[in-house]
């Protein structure tokens, strides 16, 4: 008796399982290839302008997307004062270096020209202080002058490019009212500096505002410059520094500035919430961005692959699952579709969704993030039914194993963890939005087609889009997230990380 009731017990599991699985099927083939063409063109289109953040064309990119989700009857759940909110909007400021430049009596040298401000110091007058010069910037040397409230110079021509951060912070430990650095031996070379790199140092810059920095960072200078601001020469500096008597060069008077010019910039990630049913509390995310890089010039950059593929991905999943819990089907956890902002900016909409979550962090059980899955890179070309996994076994050994089932089951694709390994040059586990949810100790699989010669280039359209892949890549993910939001247990997170990883 008792070993019949374990039998019949044991073919009501396998029964039940077939049936699970078609059901799964059933819901993953919703899926579709003809509208995620139809998504994809429209978000690929050039009327939305590449979507650069804050832009007009992804303004239109949220609209449109928020429009899809009402439509499917997802929830709002972001909190305004005009009730809920599909948007969780918030500002940027967008800045470049004003008024910034260093000045003697006779000469003066502005940012991006002569001299290139390391920094984000907004001083709203000039200020004037006197130079002291302290060599190479050993403790020796600082213990030789005094440095305290000085505009303090140091030689870091030695090791420019791997100790300058070093030397700043220890000019500021030793008193200094502004730190100015050598950064070449001649003035060729510091000259080749400036134009090699003085267009990122001035270019506009994205990101959430900025405190007061701790230090008024640093101008990098080439040594003639530096004697000038010292009121002496280089061979008075090279002598006092062979001689170990700093203090032979008495320094002089030299005003500065250092300024930015703030705009604010509005811009917003779109959140889409299907509740969950015996296990609700629980939030499983899903998310991609819908972002782009704007255009060049008259060129639209229209980001197809990059990520209009993972947002069509997502909004494909929530109608399949919306479908799903309309037959009676809904999935045990919630689960809350999130295409994010300002990721090419830096992961800025996930960094604010992670610091402003609407649900608790702690209650997140897993971000499953796809940036870039509609395309083949040179590596698969022979073996073009791939994706590339990153992640998935970083803190949570749980959901690896569950997500290799759900591919062995479902959907056979090869699985590439090549760019899996932290140390991989192309740093790809930290480069995308699950990266700000991987560092809160949340498990993530982050989904990727690799890159490509059209990545990040007007070239990046729909017309080379691989749909069939496309579509397999999307139901690996609606599987997995079937998976994980219906399974008895939360996912245990075995391995998370010891270190505070905090902000970058
Ligand atoms: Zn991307």
């Amino acid at each position: 008796m008792k070993k019949l009731g374990y039998i019949f017990l044991l073919l009501i599991g396998v029964l039940g399982a077939q049936a699970q699985e078609d059901i799964m099927r059933k819901y993953a083939a919703d899926i579709d290839q003809a509208e995620m063409k139809e998504i994809l063109t429209i978000l690929s289109s050039d009327a939305l302008e590449g979507r650069e953040t804050g832009e007009r064309g992804q303004k239109m990119a949220a609209a449109f997307i928020a429009d899809y989700f009402q439509r499917l009857g997802l929830q709002p759940v972001v909190p305004t004062e005009k009730g809920m909110s599909y948007y969780q909007k918030f500002e940027l400021e967008n800045s470049n270096p004003g008024s910034t430049y260093l000045k003697v009596k006779d000469a003066s040298f502005k940012n991006g020209k002569e001299v290139l401000y390391y920094g984000s110091a907004d001083l709203s007058a000039p200020i004037s202080g006197s130079s002291i010069f302290v060599g190479a910037g050993s403790d020796e040397d600082f213990a030789s002058i005094k440095s305290e409230g000085k505009i303090v110079v140091i030689d870091g021509s030695a090791s420019f490019f791997q100790q300058w951060r070093e030397l700043i912070n220890k000019g500021y430990e030793n008193g200094a009212s502004l730190v100015v650095i050598i950064g070449k031996d001649t003035d060729e070379a510091f000259g080749n500096i400036v134009s090699q790199y003085g267009g990122y140092f001035m270019e506009s810059r994205l990101g959430f505002k900025k405190e007061d920095p701790k230090n008024k960072g640093a101008f990098l200078v080439g040594p003639s410059t530096a004697a000038t601001l010292l009121g002496s020469t280089q061979e008075k500096m090279n002598k006092a520094v062979a001689d170990k008597k700093l203090s032979k060069i008495k320094g002089g008077s030299v005003e500065y500035r250092t300024s930015r010019n703030v705009e604010m910039v509005g811009t917003e990630n779109v959140l889409g919430f299907l509740e969950g049913t015996d296990k609700k509390d629980e939030i499983v995310i899903i998310t991609a961005h819908y972002d782009h890089i704007g255009k060049n010039g008259e060129e639209v950059n229209n980001g197809a692959d990059d990520d209009g593929s993972g947002t069509t991905a997502v909004l494909k999943m929530a109608k399949a699952f919306v479908k799903a819990k309309a037959d009676g089907h809904g999935p045990r956890r919630s689960i809350l579709f999130m295409t994010v902002t300002g990721e090419e900016k830096g992961l800025l909409g996930s960094e604010y969704y992670t610091k402003n979550p609407i649900f608790p962090l702690e209650q997140t059980v897993v971000d499953l993030n796809i940036d870039m899955v509609g395309r083949t890179d040179e590596a698969h070309e022979d073996n073009r039914e791939f994706v590339y996994l990153v992640g998935s076994d970083k803190l949570s050994s749980e959901l690896h194993e569950l997500s290799e089932k759900a591919n062995d089951t479902f959907t056979k694709l090869s699985i590439d963890y090549t760019y899996n390994d932290e140390n991989h040059p192309d740093r790809i586990y930290y480069r995308s939005d699950h990266w700000n949810f991987a560092k809160n100790n949340i498990p993530v699989i982050f989904y990727f087609n690799g890159t490509h010669d059209d990545y990040h280039k007007p070239t990046d359209t729909v017309d080379k889009i691989e749909f069939d892949l496309l579509q397999k890549r999307a139901q690996l993910v609606f599987y997995t997230a079937w998976v994980i939001s219906n399974r008895d247990e939360r996912l245990v997170v075995d391995k998370p990380t010891s270190e505070s990883v905090g902000n970058h």
